[in-house]
């Protein structure tokens, strides 16, 4: 296959840095008539304490960390252009980049900023990838059977109940991968009626990832299976049905839009059938039907996917044309 064209000039020329800042959600602070900065949002960035080494000029459509762990990382390089950022954020070659914001500007994911609009935004960070893993997890508890997985599901999920020491002891433990499989949390599910329900790391943003989308993109399906929760998830996943990734709540954010618009054709919503699904249901069929095909699936009054048998499931995805693979996703 010959390489894809790409025109280094006039991708540069209609991306700004304050676009793709935007578009990563990272946020920063003025400090000069030129100069805003705030906290590195660079996955090479490793130093903790450095709240201030990120700075960026709009003027020069340029952007600069001055911290060790990022010069390291990029064997003294201190700063770059947009595809540079953009490089360093999605881990690829600067020609890689250049072809996915001239992708992104195609297919309209990229909100271009207007000119002369440099208001500075407040910070936000992605999630960093963990650095450890949770071992004597048991996939046969009986709260994890009670929500009707398999054994075979729980293990493939890594789902279980957890008896170490952290905030998570005591619960169920599912692990949160983002888009490239990374693991960045553990959610720690109560196996009774302790509030809150479920356990999150403090800081860590569910509103920048799909739960089970690195899967749902390996499956090579074009068309994503849309649910609101874990349990959700892997019922549809038991059914037999691997293009399935949550909202880990009823509310599409951004992020999550793009993420989906990125990787898919197409949508199947399968959000619960009570108030705050529907009204979920329909946010998300706005945010997402520029993007992509949005299909939705009717369940019965006060129902949601994790009540439902594998029958009923596939009763319900019969009718929906979402098992196609593509060739070269
Ligand atoms: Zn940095």
């Amino acid at each position: 296959m010959p390489a894809e064209w790409v025109d280094f000039k006039s991708v540069k020329a209609r991306v700004s840095m304050e676009t793709v800042l935007s578009h990563y959600d990272v946020r920063l602070r003025r400090v000069g008539v030129d100069e805003f900065r705030g906290k590195c949002p660079l996955p090479t960035h490793s130093s903790a304490r450095s709240n201030d080494s990120f700075s960026v000029s709009f003027a020069r459509n340029a952007w600069s960390c001055q911290s060790a762990s990022c010069i390291a990382a990029r064997s003294g390089r201190v700063g770059g252009n947009v595809f540079d950022f953009v490089a360093e954020m999605e881990r690829c070659s600067i020609r890689e980049a250049a072809l996915r914001l001239d992708r992104s500007l195609t297919e309209n994911l990229l909100t271009l900023a207007t000119p002369g609009d440099k208001k500075p935004v407040p910070y936000t960070s992605e999630n960093r990838p963990l650095s450890f893993t949770l071992r004597n997890i048991d996939h046969q508890h009986s709260y994890v059977i009670s929500r009707g997985l398999s054994v075979e599901t729980a293990r493939y999920f890594g789902v279980g109940y957890y008896d170490g020491n952290g905030f998570l002891r005591g619960r169920v433990v599912i692990p949160i991968h983002n888009e490239h499989g990374e693991l960045v949390a553990y959610s720690g599910r109560a196996i009774d009626q302790t509030e809150p329900k479920y356990r999150l790391p403090a800081g860590f943003r569910k509103s920048h990832v799909l739960f089970n989308l690195h899967r749902a993109i390996q499956s090579r399906v074009g068309t994503l299976i849309l649910v609101e929760g874990f349990f959700d998830t892997f019922k549809i996943h038991q059914a037999g049905h691997r293009n399935v990734a949550a909202l880990m709540g009823s509310k599409l954010s951004d992020r999550q839009a793009e993420l989906i618009g990125t990787h898919f054709d197409q949508a199947i919503l399968m959000l619960d059938a009570d108030e705050a699904g529907k009204a979920g249901t329909a946010a998300a069929g706005t945010a997402l039907s520029p993007i992509l095909g949005v299909q939705i699936v009717e369940l019965a009054s006060g129902t949601q996917p994790d009540q439902l048998a594998s029958e009923e499931i596939n009763q319900l995805l019969g009718g929906f044309d979402h098992d196609v693979q593509t060739a070269d996703r």
